[in-house]
């Protein structure tokens, strides 16, 4: 018997479940299956980009799995080629016609592009007209520190329901979750398992993940567990929502099988210690259209 993931409340009421799939980086064939099996296994949450090139297979992963379309949370994102108002509305709807779905359960600016601000400006204003329109239930960010969301949250009317950040035990952020705390902002775990460190090091022999930790590694052979279900345990038990991704179908069901067992708070405590302060993923100041020069073909 699948077990459901708890949901959380988003500010605007919209209950977000608290554990989905990412795809970034799954091929498209990948996708499709990984969607698939996902669904199948309990998943409801879905999280793709209008940059991964897999928007297609998500929506029809979602179509052949069978399961009412309102039972199923999608999220895809803005990329930064699109940013700017009428871009972005192009950009959404192009996203939409490659899902092929008509409404999208939550859309995210991919970036906060701080040299480019105005262009994220529209962009997010683009977002807010999509959610007053009731094409997009809710809408977000992701990748902003406290002063981008500060400098955002002045300019525009909606406060993000959303923000997708990277957020693992070798780096979390705790100031970036206050600051979301204090505006009603869930925070959204992007490489939960610290899969930057994998595909994102410099130096592939200097990479450390997490999943190889041995204060998780320990916690895992306590409760018959793997590395990768302590660490989504420490996620969910923080109240925040993970998107782990994998393409491979045992993972997927591992990744899903968390809700049988509790982490102290003193073993959450030990896992917060890890904290390298560290990100694995790119400089958010750093992004623009210069830097990060691909496009999304619409
Ligand atoms: P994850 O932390 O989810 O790690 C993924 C890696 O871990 C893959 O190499 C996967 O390999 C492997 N893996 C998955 N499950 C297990 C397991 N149980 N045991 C061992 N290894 C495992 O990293 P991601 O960076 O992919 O982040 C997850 C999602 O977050 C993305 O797919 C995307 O949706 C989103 N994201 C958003 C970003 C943003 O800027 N907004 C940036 C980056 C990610 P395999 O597939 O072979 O199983």
């Amino acid at each position: 018997m699948t077990q459901a993931s708890p949901s959380l409340e988003l500010n605007n009421g919209v209950q977000l479940p608290a554990l989905g799939l990412g795809v970034f980086q799954s091929s498209p064939e990948e996708t499709l299956l990984a969607v698939e099996t996902a669904l199948a296994d309990g998943y409801r949450l879905i999280d793709t980009a209008a940059a991964y090139g897999n928007e297609p297979e998500v929506g029809e992963g979602i179509r052949r799995s069978g399961i009412d379309r309102a039972e199923i949370f999608v999220t895809t994102k803005l990329w930064i080629s699109d940013y700017g108002y009428e871009p972005a509305l192009r950009g959404f709807d192009a996203s939409l016609r490659r899902l092929g779905l008509d409404y999208l359960d939550l859309y995210l600016l991919h970036q906060p592009m701080p040299t480019e601000f105005e262009a994220t400006v529209g962009a997010y204003k683009a977002a807010e007209k999509l959610l007053a329109d009731g094409r997009a239930r809710a809408i977000g960010v992701c990748n902003h520190q406290p002063e981008h969301l500060e400098h955002l949250i002045s300019r525009t009317e909606v406060i993000p329901a959303v923000n997708q950040v990277e957020v693992h035990p070798y780096f979390t952020q705790p100031e970036l979750q206050q600051a979301h705390a204090r505006h009603g902002i869930a925070t959204q775990c992007w490489s939960p398992l610290g899969g930057v460190y994998v595909y994102g090091a410099a130096d592939p022999n200097a990479a450390t993940s997490p999943l190889q930790d041995p204060t998780i590694v320990d916690l895992a052979s306590k409760y018959g567990k793997t590395p990768s279900q302590v660490i989504l345990r420490w996620h969910l038990q923080h109240g925040l929502c993970a998107i782990p991704k994998s393409v491979r179908p045992h993972r997927i069901a591992e990744n899903f099988d968390v809700f049988d067992f509790q982490l102290t708070a003193t073993e959450i405590a030990a896992i917060d210690a890890l904290d390298t302060g560290r990100r694995g993923g790119p400089e958010p100041d750093l992004i623009n259209t210069s830097t990060f020069p691909f496009r999304v073909e619409n």
